[in-house]
C-alpha cells in the first residue's frame, strides 16, 4: 500500500510524538492501511503574517497558523494559544489531539489548533487587541461558527475572544456569538465556560479516585500550572477537600505540606502577575514539584514536561493529565512498565473546556441561555459517559487508558470518514 507524500512541514517532536500515538492505535485497531494517512494527517492549514503597529509607533510582524486536523465530523473546534515558543509542527499535533478529544467526547465537531508566536505578557493591552483582531482578520477565509469555532488556549482568554468575534461579527455585519467559544457573558459567553476544563480535571480526579477507594479528603495534590486551568483545578479540588501541597508556573513554585491557600495565591496571582515570591510556603522548582510525594499529580501547563529523563522520579498515584501532551510517549510506556500510577489521559483529562464550549456554541445557535446548574450537571453527564466509554474500553481489549481513549476518538472519526466515503 502506499504511503502519504508529506513534506516537512510540521516537523516538530510534538507532531512526531501525536503521529507514533496515533500509528500505535491504529495498529490496536487494525485499522485499513486506507484509512489511516487519511485519518491521521491535518486537512488543511493557513499560515498568516500580522503586521501590527506597536504603542510607540512601529510595525512590528507576528507569524501566526491555524491548522483544522480534522473537518468530517462537524465544524473544527479548538483554541488559539499565544505563546514564544508556537510551532506549526505544535499546532498541528494539538489539532490533532482536539479531533480525537472532540470525538472521544461525542461532540459533533472536528478538531482544529491556532497559534501566535508572540509573548502575550510584552505586548500592551492595545498591542494585544491590535494582534487579535488582525489574526482573526486573516483567518476570515477558513473561520465560521459552521466552519471553525475557536476558543482560549494558553496565552489567550475571554476578552481576546471578545475581539475577534467583533473583528468577525464587523465583517459578516451582524453580531454573530457563536463565531468563537470561551468569550464574556456580556457577549454570548457561557456560564461555567471559564471554569469548565479545571471543574472537569477535578470531577475526573474525584471519580478515578473513587473507583481506587481514596477518599478525596484525605488526597494530597501537587499543580504543575497556574494559569485558566491549573487555577480551576486546584480551586475546585480544594472544594472537594483535598489538599493542594504544590502549585507552580513558568517562574517556579510552592510547597507547603500543609496545604495552599488556594485563594490567596488566586489574590496574589491576580495582583502580581506571577506566583514568584508568593509567601504561603517554601519555594520549589518546577522539576522537584513533579517529583514530589503526592495522591495525584497534576501536569497543567505545555506539552512534554514528563520526560523518559524525569518519569522515574515521579512518586504520584494518579496523574491527571489537565495540559495537552504534557507526557512523552517514551514515558508513558515507562509509566505503564511501572505499574504503579493511574493515568488519566489529557483527551479525557482536560475535555470539560471543549465539552462547555461546545454548550456555548448550542446557547448561541438557540439564543437560550441555561444556569450556571445546568451546565455544569450536563457537563459532568458527557463526562461521565466518556470515563465509563474508556474504562470498558480499556477492560474489553486490555488496553492503556490513553490508548483506550484514543482508539476510541480515532475509532469514531474513522468511522464517519468511511461512511462518508472518498470525494471525488
Ligand atoms: N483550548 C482548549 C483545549 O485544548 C479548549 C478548546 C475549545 O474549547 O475549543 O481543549
Amino acid at each position: 500500500m502506499s504511503k502519504a507524500v508529506v513534506s516537512q512541514l510540521y516537523n516538530s517532536e510534538f507532531f512526531k510524538m501525536a503521529c507514533r500515538q496515533f500509528d500505535v492505535a491504529a495498529d490496536a485497531i487494525s485499522l485499513p492501511e486506507d484509512m489511516r494517512d487519511r485519518t491521521k494527517y491535518p486537512r488543511r492549514a493557513l499560515c498568516v503574517a500580522l503586521p501590527i503597529r506597536r504603542d510607540d509607533g512601529s510595525v512590528v510582524v507576528f507569524e501566526g497558523y491555524r491548522v483544522q486536523h480534522n473537518l468530517s465530523t462537524g465544524p473544527a473546534k479548538g483554541g488559539i494559544r499565544f505563546h514564544q515558543d508556537v510551532t506549526i509542527g505544535e499546532v498541528a499535533a494539538l489539532a490533532m489531539l482536539m479531533s480525537w478529544k472532540c470525538a472521544l467526547a461525542g461532540l459533533p465537531y472536528g478538531g482544529a489548533k491556532g497559534g501566535v508566536i508572540v509573548n502575550p505578557g510584552l505586548l500592551s493591552l492595545g498591542e494585544l487587541e491590535r494582534l487579535s483582531r488582525r489574526y482573526m482578520q486573516e483567518l476570515l477565509p477558513v473561520i465560521g461558527p459552521q466552519v471553525d469555532v475557536p476558543a482560549p488556549d494558553v496565552g489567550t482568554n475571554e476578552q481576546i475572544m471578545g475581539w475577534m468575534l467583533d473583528t468577525y461579527s464587523t465583517h459578516v455585519g451582524h453580531h454573530e456569538p457563536a463565531v468563537v467559544t470561551g468569550k464574556p457573558l456580556a457577549l454570548g459567553g457561557s456560564q461555567g465556560r471559564r471554569e469548565a476544563t479545571g471543574v472537569g480535571v477535578a470531577y475526573l480526579i474525584k471519580r478515578y479516585l473513587e473507583d481506587l477507594g481514596i477518599p478525596i479528603t484525605s488526597a494530597t495534590v501537587a499543580i504543575q500550572g497556574f494559569g485558566n486551568v491549573g487555577s480551576e483545578t486546584a480551586v475546585a479540588l480544594a472544594g472537594y477537600g483535598a489538599k493542594i501541597i504544590a502549585i507552580s508556573d513558568y517562574t517556579g513554585g510552592i510547597f507547603n505540606a500543609n496545604g495552599i491557600n488556594i485563594a490567596k495565591a488566586l489574590e496574589y496571582v491576580r495582583s502580581q502577575k506571577v506566583l514568584h515570591d508568593f509567601g504561603g510556603g517554601e519555594p520549589i522548582s518546577n522539576d522537584d514539584l513533579l517529583a514530589l510525594p503526592c495522591t495525584v499529580l497534576v501536569p497543567g501547563a505545555l506539552e512534554r514536561v514528563i520526560t523518559a529523563a524525569n518519569v522515574g522520579r515521579l512518586r504520584c498515584r494518579v496523574l491527571a493529565e489537565a495540559a495537552n501532551g504534557p507526557t512523552t510517549d517514551e514515558a508513558d510506556r515507562l509509566i505503564e512498565a511501572r505499574g504503579d500510577i493511574e493515568v488519566i489521559p489529557d483527551i479525557l483529562c482536560n475535555s470539560g473546556g471543549v465539552i462547555v464550549s461546545y454548550f456555548e456554541w448550542l446557547q448561541n445557535l438557540q439564543h437560550y441561555y441555561w444556569t450556571r446548574d445546568e451546565v455544569l450537571a450536563k457537563l459532568t453527564v458527557v463526562l461521565d459517559r466518556a470515563k465509563e466509554a474508556v474504562e470498558q474500553q480499556k477492560l474489553k481489549f486490555k488496553f492503556s487508558r490513553r490508548l483506550a481513549a484514543l482508539t476510541l476518538g480515532i475509532g469514531r472519526v474513522v468511522e464517519a470518514k468511511q461512511r462518508r466515503g472518498l470525494f471525488p
